[in-house]
This record gives structure tokens, sequence and C-alpha cells, in this order.
């Protein structure tokens, strides 16, 4: 074959390629590969027996199920073997490994920036929500840059600062109470948010939602559909933006139901958190252009599902709840992604490389 006839063949097979390529089936949702938008979705203290209580409790078919590409996350922090909610949000939120306890800042207590500061800046819209105080550890990961998460009111001053463009919690107390006595409900008007502390009611200004005094209530305590609610608020939003946004959203007190070793806690704050997945899940299908990823900075109480007893014998058609640890456990913890470039997400990854994976499918 000659030089002439070799290039002709190889460019009619390239027309071939790129026509079947073009022709190719793909799902709803799934059209692009470079996403506009990201929703990330943090179920705190969420491990696969917190996912799959979903399946044992609660109506209808979980949304967990409406993922096809799902991949296991390794939490380890730097120097611990069990990670806490600080050095797991801090690996997600700017993908380094960090010791347990650290907000936003690396191994040595230098601050490394977020993928709420790295994306803004080039037009961006960003939101956080959360069941906790919105200072606590995970969302404030983030945004803030502190040594210990202990440091709540310093963790309300970088919000006050940040470039956070919707908000929604817990954590009223570290804005009006505070220790130094300045009222940071003012100083957030002066920097542009409208500030509400009694519902999610429309607001004129960057939206800033403090309903609780420090966490939200639980769900079994009367939280109701703040959360889903939230969600929809921060959606409608953001996505007004013509650059994209990003959304992190999580279920904090899954954690705290484990911490508790309270069964009932964890099943009914799973079940409100896959309401989120589903409302993140219809939006990102009508969008066609929103990735979607969910996971958990750790396992929480050793969770398990075990055979419900009759008297003293195991009854295999029952289930209780057990837990091996009131604390955080190392297991591995399951991600699930949607929408474009969620087929990245499959395998067997470190944490950090959550964040990676994100800012290499979105190029911020
Ligand atoms: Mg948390
Ligand atoms: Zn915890």
């Amino acid at each position: 074959m000659n030089l002439k006839r070799l290039l002709s063949s190889s460019v009619c097979l390239w027309i071939v390629i790129a026509f079947i390529s073009c022709n190719s089936p793909v799902n709803e949702g799934e059209r692009q590969s470079k996403p506009k938008n990201v929703i990330l979705l943090i179920g705190d203290g969420m491990g696969l027996t917190q996912v799959s209580s979903r399946y044992y409790f609660g109506e209808g078919e979980p949304s967990f199920s409406r993922f096809k590409h799902i991949g296991l996350s390794r939490t380890s922090s730097s120097r611990q073997k069990i990670t806490d909610s600080a050095a797991g949000a801090t690996a997600f939120a700017s993908g380094k490994k960090t010791y347990n306890g650290a907000v936003g800042v690396d191994d040595d207590t230098v601050a490394i920036p977020t993928i709420i500061e790295l994306a803004s800046p080039k037009g961006i819209q960003t939101g956080v929500i959360a069941t906790s105080s919105i200072t606590h550890a995970t969302p404030a990961a983030f945004y803030a840059h502190v040594y210990s998460r202990n440091e709540h009111e310093a963790i309300a001053q970088y919000l006050l600062h940040s470039n956070v463009d919707f908000f929604a919690g817990g954590g009223l107390e570290y804005f009006n109470k505070r220790r130094d006595k300045l009222n940071y409900l003012d100083s957030l008007k002066v920097m542009g948010f409208g500030v509400d502390t009694t519902g999610l009611n429309p607001v004129e200004g960057k939206p800033a939602y403090l309903l609780a005094n420090d966490g939200m209530p639980k769900m079994v305590e009367g939280r109701g559909d703040f959360l889903p609610k939230a969600t929809e608020l921060a959606l409608s939003e953001l996505s007004n933006s013509k650059e994209g946004f990003f959304l992190m959203v999580e279920g904090s007190q899954i954690d705290w139901g484990g911490h508790a070793n309270d069964g009932e806690y964890i099943v009914t704050e799973v079940q409100d958190f896959d309401k989120v997945l589903g409302i993140a899940l219809d939006f990102a299908e009508k969008d066609g252009n929103t990735l979607v990823v969910v996971t958990a900075d750790h396992e929480t109480g050793g969770f398990s599902l075990v055979a419900g007893k009759r008297g003293d014998i195991p009854d295999y058609r029952l289930l209780d709840y057990g837990f091996s640890t009131g604390g955080h456990s190392a297991s591995m913890v399951p991600v699930f992604a949607y929408g474009p470039g969620s087929e990245d997400f499959g395998g067997i990854y470190q944490n950090t490389e959550i964040y990676h994976k994100i800012m290499k499918a979105t190029g911020w």
C-alpha cells in the first residue's frame, strides 16, 4: 500500500469513527463531557450500611439506585488511619490529605485553596448547605482555613468574607452571640447577604439562612423538609449563573446518629438525604450539564444491619441495628456519580481524588 492510499484509508477510518461516536446513543444528562455545574452531596458518616438501610426502610425506590458510576473512597487522614470530618472535607474541598481537626489547611497548618475559592473568580456561583451549624467542619472546609475545627467564631468570619453566594444551615449563635460582641448578622448584610433566621423565605441579596443556634433539629424531632427545600432553593438561585455553579449539600446528622448508636436516627437522616439525591438528579437530568457526586467523609458507628432476635434466637427474617463503636470507623465509603464526567468515578481511590476528578472534569 503506498503512502497516499494509506493516508486516504486512514482518513476514511477517522470519518467512520467520528460518525459512529457522534451518533452513539448517550443517556439524558450525560451528553457533554465537560460539566458546567457540580453538585457535591456529602453524607457525613454514611458508610455502605447506612446506604443499605435506605433499601430496607422508607418508601419507594431509593435515589441511590439511579447512579451507574460507583466507586469506593479510601478515607484515612494524613496522620490517622481513621479520619474525622474536618480532614475528610478538606480532602474533598482542597485535594490534600491533612490531620484530623484541620479545616482548609494542610498538614503544616498552611491554608490551601478550596474548590469554591478557585471556581468563584471564574464566575461560578457557589453554595453550601448543612443540617449542622454552617460553621461545622464539613461545610467550613469549603470556605475557611483554621488549624482547628473548634474555632467556630473564626470560621464564621471566613464565611463573612468568603465567595459563597448561598448558604443555609444552623449556627446562628456564632454570628449573633459572639465572644467578641460583634454582630455578624449586620456584617453579613454589609457584605451583600440577605439574612433570614426564621425560614427559607425570599431575601434581598445573597441568600443566607441561619435557622438554628447550633445544629438544626433531628429529623425525628421535626426538622421536616429543610434539607430538600434548601437544596431546591439553592438550585433555583445558583442555576441563574451563566458560567455554572458549585453546590455542596451535607446530610450532617447521619454521623450524629452513628455517634449516638441510634439506628432510628441514622435511618431517618439517610431517608432525608436520599430525597436530596432525588432533587439533585432530577435537576441534572433536565439540565444535562451537571455532574452530581454523592459520597461520605467516613463511616460512623461501625453500623451494621444484623438479624433481629426472637427470644435468644437470631431470626434472619428480622433486622436489628448493630454498632461496633461510638466513633468513626476506617472502612471505605461509596462514591456515586451522575452526569458528564461521572465515568471517571469508578474504582478504588483516595478521598482526595474526588476533588481532583471534579477539577479535571470541570476545568476549574
Ligand atoms: Mg459534617
Ligand atoms: Zn463524626
